[in-house]
């Protein structure tokens, strides 16, 4: 029991993951994705946020100068998203396992069952977003929850004893 606290506390992670504006358009999509999520992860934070166009450039830095920044930048500004800490073990490869690869019609082939196949529309709107490393997770969550307990400090995501993944 206490090795297998220890297992799960090593591998334990947050990672940030976004509804994005057009699943937002559908509540009923949202429930059931947030219901699939809680089985699968704590949500430690939840929040609804609508983003300015400094924002969004800002949390998409990485991305200035791709040629669909623009229309990235303009979805993600088009309507509120929800954000979402997620804890578990090795919840940032987990959360984008989960989530699927970049294109929706492309994992409609690859990966039915991922989220992104069943729910994202195209290649820009494809609904989700998730850290891609724990180094990303930290800098993103900081940037939506930086005024919250997690974003202050991160012990808080370490799990307790009765605070174990579902
Ligand atoms: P992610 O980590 O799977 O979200 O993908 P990236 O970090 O590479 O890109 C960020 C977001 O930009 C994606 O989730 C898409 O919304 C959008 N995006 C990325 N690549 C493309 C592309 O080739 N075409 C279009 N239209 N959008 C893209
Ligand atoms: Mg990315």
């Amino acid at each position: 029991r206490a090795t297998n606290l220890r297992r799960v506390r090593a591998q334990w992670e947050t990672t940030l993951a976004l509804l994005k504006p057009d699943l937002l358009a559908d509540a009923a999509r949202v429930r059931a994705v947030e219901q699939e999520i809680g089985q699968q992860f704590r949500v430690q934070e939840r929040r609804q946020i609508a983003w300015t166009r400094a924002q969004a450039e800002a949390f998409y830095a990485e991305h200035q100068g791709r040629p669909f920044f623009g229309r990235l930048v303009g979805y993600m500004t088009s309507g509120p998203f929800v954000a979402l800490a997620l804890a578990g073990p090795q919840a940032v490869s987990q959360w984008r396992k989960t989530m699927g690869g970049t294109r929706p019609v492309q994992m409609r082939v690859r990966n039915p069952a991922s989220l992104r196949a069943r729910f994202g529309l195209t290649d820009t709107r494809n609904s989700f977003h998730g850290s891609d490393s724990a180094e990303t997770a930290r800098r993103e969550l900081a940037f939506l929850f930086g005024d919250s307990k997690i974003g202050r400090n991160w012990e808080h995501a370490s799990p307790q004893a009765g605070n174990l993944p579902p």
